[in-house]
């Protein structure tokens, strides 16, 4: 990757784009448009087909007809394997211009865009493939008289919905395990972050994937989402993005089919600092990665900061100075370390929750404003929130933008009960040199990941999924298999 190979991508024109569906390139049943904008410059960057209800009954009409004829879903694993290897294949050899395409809709820094989307997409579905000719039914410990075997089967129909700041790679963690397993797939990207999964899509189709087997509907949630939710034809719906929507998707699924859904929602995680962490000043230097990169955009963001009181002010001072020193800016320069907040409307919410802490008695330490007004684009200083009381606002909710809520704790029982004082449990981290406190600590925080001494750190084998309000189920790792699989149990009487 070098930044002229960057700046000749940037330039080029990306045409209108269409829904995928029945492995064709089709316009909106109403021929509907919207504008797809670059949070980098304010510049609207192309059009997308506006969907329709309509246009999600075809998709999923046809991915039940290319399920029910078996041309993916009854074809060998080690066949389905062949493809999906090809198909990684064929994204890593674009990567740079999917990173690229991907920056210029959705703001994140270049240098974390091109290993976090295709590199990370392209791993994802090789990990798939190569798992699914491994895995094997079961036979059960049953009498003699009888052979009890456990099947496990496609559920049919997926339908997939994702966010906007890592498209391809969260995009990837739903496509790869559902297409493995022989499911059909409807998805629907965000709708300020489409074109990097429709450019993917179409690779599948080059690399031999059967038409109808992915589809792709863009447009808005409240209406292709919607109507995914609502659709008697999708067996289970996988979630990617705010618990608002989760919980209007859990609805949805009552009001028609009860179809399966699995949520991964937003955090408010925890990172826990002792005095007795084996290293200050890279805790520091690592807690202000982890709420700062991609202008905090990111689910797992560490962006509650508990730290022990006797440590408070130097920490907090060497984290200030660690936010201070971030370069932000044009997103697909190779220099910038912090690219653009995502939309104006997430920028005012932003700001929003900043000027509210202060309200609320929190002390503004780094940041808090609009920088770069010039380049039309959307950005933010890091900006750090001290003295933040653990009821307000800051403190419980996800800002989703680079800002973070510093509260001080004195004992290891306070940090516990702060650290699971909110209504969320995706990430967390904790820093100290005790051994047992670590596991102590692992133990008591509620969470689906704990990161000790470290923060951000994952591959592929390991489950990343929330607990309470952050969601159920997980994506990565072998058990995400099993989100879309259905048990079938065969009883033979011998
Ligand atoms: P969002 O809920 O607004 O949108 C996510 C997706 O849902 C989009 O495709 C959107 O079009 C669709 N949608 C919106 N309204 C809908 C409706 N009524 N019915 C059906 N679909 C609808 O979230 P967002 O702003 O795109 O993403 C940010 C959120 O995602 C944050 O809360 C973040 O923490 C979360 N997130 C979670 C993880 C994780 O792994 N847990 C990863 C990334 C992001």
């Amino acid at each position: 990757m070098d930044q002229a190979s960057i700046d000749a991508l940037r330039a080029e024109v990306i045409g209108p784009q269409g829904h995928l569906i029945g492995g064709q390139v089709v316009p909106a049943s109403d021929g509907g448009l919207m504008e797809t904008t670059s949070p980098i410059d304010g510049r609207v960057l192309t059009t997308l087909a506006k969907g329709t209800g309509a246009d999600v009954a075809r998709a999923v009409a046809g991915a039940r007809e290319a399920f029910e004829d078996g041309c993916w879903s009854r074809q060998p694993p080690a066949a389905r394997k062949k493809v999906l290897l090809k198909w990684a294949e064929l994204i890593e050899a674009e990567a740079l211009a999917l990173a690229v395409m991907g920056v210029r809709e959705n703001g994140t820094e270049i240098s974390m865009a091109y290993k976090a989307e295709a590199g990370s997409a392209a791993a994802t579905i090789r990990y798939y493939a190569e798992a699914i000719d491994k895995q094997y039914g079961e036979i059960a410990p049953t009498a003699d008289s009888v052979l009890g075997l456990v099947h496990r089967e496609p559920v049919g129909v997926v339908g997939a919905i994702v966010p906007w700041n890592f498209p391809l790679m969260i995009g990837a963690w739903k496509l790869a395990p559902a297409l493995a397993a022989g499911n059909s797939v409807v998805l629907k990207p965000a709708e300020t972050a489409s074109l990097t999964l429709l450019r993917i899509a179409a690779l599948a189709l080059e690399a031999g994937l059967p038409p109808g087997v992915l589809n792709v509907v863009t447009g808005e949630g409240p209406v292709v989402g919607e109507a995914m939710g609502l659709s008697m034809g999708i067996d289970v719906l996988a979630f990617t993005g705010s618990g608002a929507t989760g919980r209007r998707l859990l609805e949805y699924a009552a009001r028609s089919n009860l179809k399966r859904c699995y949520l991964e929602l937003g955090g408010k995680s925890p990172n826990v600092v002792f005095a007795d962490a084996p290293d200050l000043a890279l805790a520091a230097k690592v807690s202000a990665a982890g709420i700062f990169r991609n202008a905090g955009q990111v689910c797992v963001a560490a962006s509650r900061l508990l730290v022990e009181e006797s440590i408070h002010d130097d920490f907090v001072a060497a984290l200030v100075a660690a936010a201070e020193a971030f370069r932000v800016g044009d997103p697909l320069s190779l220099e910038t370390q912090i690219g653009a907040v995502h939309s104006e409307r997430q920028l005012a919410q932003n700001l929003h929750f900043v000027d509210e802490a202060e309200a609320e008695g929190a002390q503004r330490l780094t940041g808090g404003g609009r920088i770069l007004t010039d380049t039309g684009g959307t950005y933010m200083a890091p900006t750090v929130m001290a003295g933040v009381a653990p009821d307000t606002r800051l403190a419980q909710n996800e800002v989703f933008g680079p800002v973070l809520a510093v509260t001080p704790f004195r004992t290891e029982g306070e940090a516990v009960r702060l650290a699971n004082g909110t209504d969320y449990g995706l990430s967390s981290g904790v820093w100290t040199r005790d051994l047992s406190r670590a596991h102590r600590m692992i133990r008591a925080v509620r969470a689906g990941v704990v990161h000790v001494n470290t923060y951000g750190g994952s591959d592929l084998t390991v489950p990343l999924g929330g607990v309470g309000q952050s969601g159920n189920g997980s994506d990565k790792s072998l058990h995400a298999l099993a989100k879309y699989e259905n048990l079938k149990t065969a009883w033979i009487q011998l």
